[in-house]
Parts: structure tokens; C-alpha cells; sequence
């Protein structure tokens, strides 16, 4: 078997292994202490957010956002279709109902004017719409201006889900500072990682503070153990802070080398009939976080995206078809959906390539080579 590529795997620097020693030579070995506090100043500085809570994954950061805009049983929040899972499951957690809004061609993300359409016809039927979670999908940032525009005339705050989109650039503000709320991730799969963690990220200072104060088991001041909210285990820890503290010193690098990535692919596979890139609009910067290809057989001869899979899984490569749409999942078949067919044809059509920040040349060589080789 020939050497494994994966999709997207862990990177680390030189640093992060320093910083995992400073917790072990200090003690803190605890879902709080120094290292988190210099994370979270580390993720404000390079996002410009205002205020940071690390926390233990991107859906405890989405969880928090929730409760903290106030959704119950009964209430009803938007959510972009085309994402992964954990963008709706937090809506399910609360006892709210996900409306799902499929997305536009140029970014595969939330359509607005499809928006403005379901946020009409829920508001028609006398529900209460929370929230709104526009998704920066593989790092390409969302309509923001339309989807912001939209939200504030309805009065809805709006929750971006920026897990996939650290470094990732909108009309020059960071992905995850535009909306209310917007949470991160730092999966092992996702540009930078502390194994497992999540931020949530606000201008609003007492938004960040009561979402740690949540994530810490919701305790009131007092030396006894004293409880008014139910609180959650939802902290990061000091151990894990220590890695992002690191990655965070090679975050700038890693979003040059995803998208080294990207152009490699462009050029390589340059002239092949029926494969699409997705492309940056105006004034959108995408940390390229995956690169993913759209495959049209009837341009090119009936080469499909399972084509591509099957010959790169053959050879021990990682490759993946596009998230399938949460309208289309079995787990959400009751939730409204207003849909247009763009994100089924993203999910039939589309392919997600190896992309880690440490795929070398070789590599890259590896695959284009096998992809090039359906063409002939
Ligand atoms: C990874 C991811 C999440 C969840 O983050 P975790 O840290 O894995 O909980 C949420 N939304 C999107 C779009 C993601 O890709």
C-alpha cells in the first residue's frame, strides 16, 4: 500500500510542544489557567474580535451562542443547509426547531435572498426566529453584507459559524467578527488544532463573559457552591491552550501553505474539461481551508466526482464528496427547508482534496497526476 495521503491533518510547529511543557511545569493541568487566558488574547489579536472565550469544541462555542441569544422550546432558528452537522445540532439541543436555507452558487453558502424568504414566510406563520447561522464554508466567507443587511431589518442576530474560516477575510474584517456572535474551531482536521477546542468570539464584553461563566459550571460568587443557571463542562483546557498557543505562531504560515495548495491544484489540472474552482468575489480572502472541485460529465467525456474518489482511494489518498445538505439528512427530515437545488448539486457534483498545510510537492504531484490520467 502506498503511502497514506490524509484530507487534512494536524500541523504542528515548533513551539506548541514548549507551551504543553509550560503547563506540565507549572501544574496547571485544569480546564482554565494561563495558557488559555494568552490563547484567547493571541485569537483577539489575529481576529480583531474585541473578546474571546476558549472552550472545548466549536459546538459547545455554537451551544453557548444560543442559550446566550435566549433559544428555547418552541422557538425556530435559520441555518445554513449546505454545512457539517454541528452548525444545527445546538438548535436541536436547546428544543428549537433548525429552518434550513439552502445557498448561492458564487460562495456555496447562506442565499439571502432565500433568506428573506424563509425569515417572511416563518414570520407568516407566527413563528419566533432566534438566530441566523450563516456558515463560511472550506474558508470561503458568506454574503455577509446582504446576510447582515437582512438580519438587522428583521432584528435577528446573527451567529457565524467561522470553524472552518480562521483567516479568512470579508470586506477586510475577519470571519467570525461580523455577525453578534461567531465560534471556531480547532478540530484536528481544521487549519490550526489544539486536538479538540472551539472559540466564541464578540465584540460584546458581557456576551464573552457570561459564556465563560456557563462553560464553567454556571457557580455564583460565593466560597460554597452556589447555582442560579444550569451550567455546563464546556471550558478549554490549559494543556490544549498550550497547543493553540503554539499553532497560533504558525497560523499566518499554515493559511499561505492551504492556499499554496489550492494554486497548485488550479495550474496542475489547468485545461481539464468539466472541473470547476471555486472563485474569491470581490473583496473576499478564504484561508482555502480545504480546496474542492466541482465535476461536470457532460464537459468532459463522463468522468464523475466517484470516478475521481474511487481511483485516489484506490491509492490510499483522502478525498471527499461536499457536506451533504442538512435538508437532505435523515436525522432532520421534519425541519422546514427552503431550498433552491444549488447545495444537491454542490453535494452530487462536488469533491473536497487533500489539502493539509504539510502536503508536500510530491504529494500534490501524486494526485493530479492520477486525476489527470481519467482525462486521457
Ligand atoms: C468543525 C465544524 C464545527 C464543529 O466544531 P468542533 O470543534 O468539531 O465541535 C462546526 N461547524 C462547522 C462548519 C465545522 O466544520
Amino acid at each position: 500500500m502506498r503511502e497514506k495521503i490524509w484530507l487534512s491533518s494536524p500541523h504542528m510547529g515548533a513551539q506548541e510542544f514548549e507551551f504543553v511543557k509550560e503547563a506540565f511545569d507549572t501544574n496547571w493541568i485544569a480546564p482554565q489557567g494561563p495558557l488559555v487566558d494568552g490563547f484567547e488574547k493571541d485569537l483577539a489579536q489575529f481576529t480583531g474580535a474585541g473578546h474571546v472565550a476558549a472552550l472545548s469544541s466549536g459546538t459547545a462555542a455554537l451551544h453557548l451562542a444560543l442559550i446566550l441569544l435566549g433559544v428555547e422550546r418552541g422557538d425556530e432558528v435559520i441555518c445554513q443547509s449546505m454545512t457539517f452537522s454541528a452548525s444545527a445540532n445546538p438548535i436541536v439541543y436547546q428544543g428549537a426547531t433548525p429552518v434550513f436555507v439552502d445557498s448561492e452558487p458564487d460562495t456555496w453558502n447562506m442565499d439571502p435572498a432565500l433568506l428573506e424568504t424563509a425569515i417572511k414566510d416563518r414570520l407568516a406563520k407566527g413563528k419566533k426566529l432566534k438566530a441566523i447561522i450563516p456558515v463560511h464554508l472550506y474558508g470561503m466567507p458568506a454574503k455577509m453584507k446582504e446576510i447582515l443587511h437582512i438580519a438587522a431589518r428583521y432584528n435577528i442576530p446573527v451567529v457565524e459559524d467561522a470553524a472552518e474560516a480562521l483567516g479568512s477575510v470579508y470586506n477586510s474584517k475577519a470571519c467570525g467578527t461580523l455577525g453578534t456572535l461567531g465560534i471556531l474551531s480547532f478540530n484536528g482536521n481544521k487549519i490550526i488544532t489544539t486536538s479538540g477546542g472551539g472559540a466564541l468570539i464578540s465584540d460584546d464584553e458581557t456576551l464573552i463573559q457570561d459564556a465563560r461563566f456557563l462553560a464553567t459550571q454556571a457557580r455564583d460568587p460565593a466560597p460554597h457552591y452556589q447555582h442560579t443557571h444550569i451550567g455546563f463542562n464546556y471550558r478549554m483546557s490549559n494543556v490544549c491552550a498550550g497547543i493553540g498557543r503554539g499553532q497560533m505562531q504558525v497560523l499566518p504560515c499554515r493559511i499561505t501553505q492551504r492556499r499554496a495548495a489550492f494554486d497548485y491544484y488550479v495550474k496542475a489540472l489547468a485545461g481539464l474539461p468539466g472541473i470547476q474552482f471555486s472563485q474569491e468575489p470581490a473583496g473576499s480572502y478564504s484561508n482555502r481551508w480545504l480546496t474542492t472541485i466541482l465535476i461536470d460529465p457532460r464537459e468532459n467525456g463522463g468522468v464523475s466526482r466517484e470516478d475521481i474518489r474511487l481511483v485516489l482511494e484506490k491509492e490510499n489518498i483522502d478525498s471527499r464528496p461536499l457536506w451533504k445538505p442538512m435538508h437532505l439528512q435523515p436525522v432532520f427530515a421534519d425541519a422546514p427547508a427552503y431550498v433552491n437545488s444549488v447545495s444537491e448539486d454542490l453535494f452530487n457534483r462536488g469533491l473536497c482534496l487533500p489539502s493539509g498545510s504539510n502536503l508536500i510537492t510530491e504529494q500534490l504531484h501524486r494526485i493530479t497526476a492520477l486525476i489527470r490520467g481519467l482525462w486521457n
